[in-house]
């Protein structure tokens, strides 16, 4: 398996963004909201599940998984959530490990918003924090999604503090500045971590 370096951050941070700057230097991503989307498309079998379980006002028109609804019924309902977990936790797990296997480069950037959320740091070899102050979280997050304050805010209450992540960091890229600023800095933590896979697999 590939060394893994994890990709956290809050809603707006810049995981996105600094994912692409990794990406550019040819590290492959592996996405954890890429892969759980991907597992509840139109016709997977969790989504057969899902559907045969809540019926099909769980879907929109087009026979996709309704998140507006999904998202109430979690919130409704705990045991549901606790449902949901059970069903999707095993697959994203399995699809992220069959990921990293076909990878041939010596590390692989994991990007998981919900990383500190859902306590999976112990799977990263390394974690990585994109860090901006709450202002600036806010405001890009708004513009990015077209919401507002309030919103945003409930947004932001409902995640990880930004201490919460950073006591796990092993590594932080502040992002506050110009989006050029971090390109040193992702240069730097790349050869560092091309070096520690190198010393992990030798
Ligand atoms: P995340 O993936 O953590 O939610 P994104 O990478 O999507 O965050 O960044 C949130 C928004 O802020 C996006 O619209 C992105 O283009 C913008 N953004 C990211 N980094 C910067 C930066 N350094 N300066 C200005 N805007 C930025």
């Amino acid at each position: 398996m590939p060394y893994t370096v994890a990709l956290t951050g809050g809603i707006g941070s810049g995981k996105s963004t600094i994912a692409k700057a990794f990406a550019a230097l040819g590290v492959p991503v592996i996405d954890a909201d890429v892969i759980a989307s991907e597992l509840v498309e139109p016709g997977s079998p969790a989504l057969q599940q899902i559907a045969a379980r809540h019926g099909d006002n769980i879907l929109t028109e087009q026979g996709a998984l309704s998140r507006a609804r999904l998202r109430t019924l979690i919130f409704q309902s705990p045991e549901e959530k606790v449902w949901l977990n059970n069903l999707l936790h095993p697959l994203i797990n399995a699809r992220t490990q069959q990921l990293k296997a076909l990878t041939k480069a010596p590390y692989v950037l994991w990007v998981v918003p919900l990383l500190v959320e859902n306590n999976l740091q112990r799977q990263a070899d390394r974690v990585l924090v994109v860090d901006v102050d709450q202002a600036t979280q806010l405001a890009r997050t708004m513009q990015r999604d077209g919401i507002d304050l309030q919103q945003a805010n409930n947004i932001l209450s409902a995640q990880a503090t930004r201490e919460a992540r950073l006591a796990v960091a092993d590594d932080v890229i502040n992002n506050s500045g110009a989006p050029d600023n971090v390109l040193p800095k992702v240069a730097a933590l790349n050869q560092r971590y091309l070096a520690l896979a190198a010393t992990q697999q030798n």
